[in-house]
């Protein structure tokens, strides 16, 4: 198995793989060859489990073609079609401005999806972010943010999102109360998470 080991001032091996599928061991710069691979033998199950995921994105992500369609909502739009199907975002001058044009509509569009499926859910502010790493974050503030990359998603998808920061109202972990909490405003939250890592490749999406 190919890896790229990188020797740190640290005290435990680690390994991680990034999205192009590469292994990345992470050693402290003492310990011997042998223990490193040893302790890669023992994650090769992990180590399977992720690359397959990778693979997964990677293949799903070929069916995007960035360079004529615009993603609105899950939806596909010819960018040549673009004004025709957004007639509102030539008024604020962003004609062939794609950035914009996702920028703008996310302004417009999460916002109001937020306080229609809020359903009681408690939350102060949202603003768009403009992370490589997350969907979306909430504190105990109550305040939310959102990846303005979400306004390319399905709906569903992004519902999904904001239902899972605005659980954080409620536990701001992962626990299992969490998870129960997000399941009763969500029922298919387990196969939507699945459909999202598929696009997480669109968290690396600029433009
Ligand atoms: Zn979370």
């Amino acid at each position: 198995m190919e890896y790229k080991l990188i020797r740190q001032k640290r005290k435990t091996i680690a390994i991680s793989i990034n999205e192009k599928g590469q292994i990345i061991v992470k050693a402290p710069i003492k310990t011997p060859i042998n223990k490193i691979e040893a302790f890669i033998q023992e994650k090769q199950h992990w180590i399977e489990k992720h690359l397959k995921k990778v693979e997964g994105v990677k293949s799903f992500e070929g069916n995007f073609d960035f360079k004529n369609n615009a993603y609105i909502l899950g939806k596909e739009y010819k960018l040549q079609e673009i004004d025709i199907c957004f007639p509102k975002a030539e008024d604020r001058g962003f004609q062939n401005k794609l950035h914009n044009l996702y920028l703008s509509l996310a302004e417009q569009k999460l916002p109001k999806m937020v306080e229609e499926i809020s359903s009681g859910l408690k939350y102060n502010s949202i603003k768009l972010c403009n992370s490589k790493r997350i969907w979306g974050s909430f504190d105990r503030n109550y305040n939310m943010k959102l990846n303005w990359r979400l306004i390319m998603l399905p709906e569903e998808l992004v519902n999904y999102v904001i239902i899972h920061e605005l659980c954080h109202g409620l536990e701001l972990n992962h626990s299992q109360a969490f998870w129960k909490e997000v399941s009763v405003h969500c029922q298919n939250y387990k196969t939507i998470k699945k459909q999202l890592e598929l696009y997480s490749f669109l968290l690396q999406f600029n433009i």
